[in-house]
């Protein structure tokens, strides 16, 4: 309990300190959760969907080629072209494009014709325009798949609400827009979750990866399951593979009220402002784009009741989303005693002549809106490592949250070590570029079709 830390800064964060035995009960309820998904008969009913990415062979090492790859739905919007020459040489070509933010909520048919334009414009800058390469489309939202290259959206997450592409096959719309410009050939073989290019990029050097995790703008994670327990897939009863990737949106979790008993009068608010209200609960308490937020309306409270910056507020902190998430990894970079990272943070909000008290405080609330997320995400890996029934696994992870904050691996493992069963053996891997990697080897695996896993 450090003693700079104001009483009424603990009672307010209190909600966010959940001990080993919640944990537990998380672990317990997302178990049933999971399996609901997974089964045909309660499927159309269950939360977490776990679908099926029709992805089932991981990569051998031996994939070779030029492909193309798309990435949407993370931070920024990235077309690339991977080559895939050997196993310790893949060249990667990328470049990201501005995302204008009216396009997250405008129409579909503006998204679309934004992305074929980029991919346009790469394929020129490339000399690529009449290759007719191989397109990995890695997009990074709920999809009930039909087949590796036939996705349709189920929802928007994540701040995006374009009108007209709910319910449709976002690679048909893709296509479409290519068409209608008519300037390009290409040729998109696969559709696939960020999550699903993580597990492929880095189980391309870790045989023994099983599961990809997203930790960044949102969260989610994909895993390899048995073919015969995919049940909604059609043909996993004689499906001579013996395993599919199950995708498991586990974002959703909690969406049916059974987290409630770990959430917070912060996290309704945060719930409330977003463009979907009522759902991602799981991801609303892990993910990026929520973090900082959650941060902020503690701290808001905090100066409205002046325990915190003599109650001296800034235009800038009174804004929603003011408050990056990445700021609670700068944050808690500094060392104990230490506010270099601190100090900047409060210039660019504008918050001038705050006391060692206040930062501590601030770092103090950090600390427990990022300790939660990890909490939450190690529960989450327990309960598919757990369904799996394995002792040895490598989680393939990417994002920025688990990329730049700077105790998130540690308190993962660590909270996950407590949470398995002894003996349970896993390593947590960051996955290098899964969603260009990872796209081109779901599309290089596209065109096999021997078992491989
Ligand atoms: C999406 C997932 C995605 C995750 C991480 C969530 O909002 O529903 O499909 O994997 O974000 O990007
Ligand atoms: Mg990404």
């Amino acid at each position: 309990m450090p003693s700079l830390v104001n009483m009424e800064v603990e009672l307010a964060v209190k909600g966010f300190l959940i001990d080993q035995e919640k944990m537990a009960e998380v672990v317990e309820r997302m178990t049933k959760e999971l399996k609901m998904g997974l089964a045909k008969d309660t499927h159309p009913r269950a939360v977490i969907k776990c679908f099926v990415t029709y992805v089932q062979d991981l990569p051998t090492g031996k994939e070779r080629g030029k492909y193309l790859a798309l990435d949407l739905g993370g931070t920024n919007f990235r077309v690339l072209l991977v080559n895939l020459v050997g196993q310790s040489d893949i060249q990667i070509t990328s470049k990201s494009y501005d995302f204008p933010s009216t396009l997250m909520t405008g129409t579909g048919k503006a998204l679309f014709d934004f992305l074929a334009e980029c991919l346009a414009e790469f394929c020129k800058e490339n000399g690529l325009e009449n290759d007719n390469l191989p397109l990995g489309f890695t997009f990074s939202f709920p999809l009930q798949q039909q087949g590796l290259s036939k996705g349709i959206l189920v929802a928007w997450t994540k701040g995006f609400n374009c009108e007209g592409v709910v319910g449709k096959n976002v690679v048909q719309l893709l296509q479409d827009a290519i068409e209608r410009r008519g300037d390009l050939k290409i040729n998109t073989v696969a559709v696939l979750n960020d999550t699903v290019g993580t597990l492929m990029s880095c189980a391309f050097n870790h045989p023994n990866c099983r599961i990809g995790l997203i930790v960044g703008t949102g969260s989610n994670a994909c895993y390899v399951e048995k073919t015969v327990n995919a049940e909604c897939f059609e043909g996993y009863q004689t499906s001579p593979k013996p395993s599919m990737v199950i995708n498991c949106e586990w974002g959703a979790f909690g969406d049916n009220g059974v987290l409630e008993f770990v959430r917070t009068a912060y996290d309704k608010v945060v719930d409330k402002v977003t463009p979907n209200p009522g759902k991602q609960t799981f991801e609303k308490c892990i993910s990026g784009m929520y973090m900082g937020e959650l941060v902020r309306l503690v701290v808001v409270e905090m100066i409205g009741k002046g325990v915190m910056f003599v109650g001296d507020s800034s235009q800038k902190i009174q804004q929603r989303w003011s408050f990056k998430s990445s700021y609670i990894s700068d944050i808690e970079s500094d060392g104990p005693g230490e506010y270099r990272s601190c100090n900047k943070v409060l210039h660019e909000l504008g918050i001038i002549g705050s006391q060692e008290a206040d930062k501590e405080a601030l770092r103090f609330i950090c600390e427990a809106v990022s300790s939660r997320s990890a909490k939450m995400c190690a529960c989450g890996l327990v309960t598919i490592i757990n369904k799996m029934n394995i002792n040895e696994v490598v989680i393939g992870i990417d994002g920025s949250v688990y990329r730049y904050h700077p105790k998130y691996h540690d308190m993962l493992h660590f909270h996950m070590r407590k949470l398995l069963k002894p003996g349970v053996k896993f390593e947590l891997v960051v996955s290098e570029d899964g969603s260009g990697r990872g796209a081109a080897l779901v599309a290089a695996t596209a065109g096999q079709s021997k078992p491989k896993m």
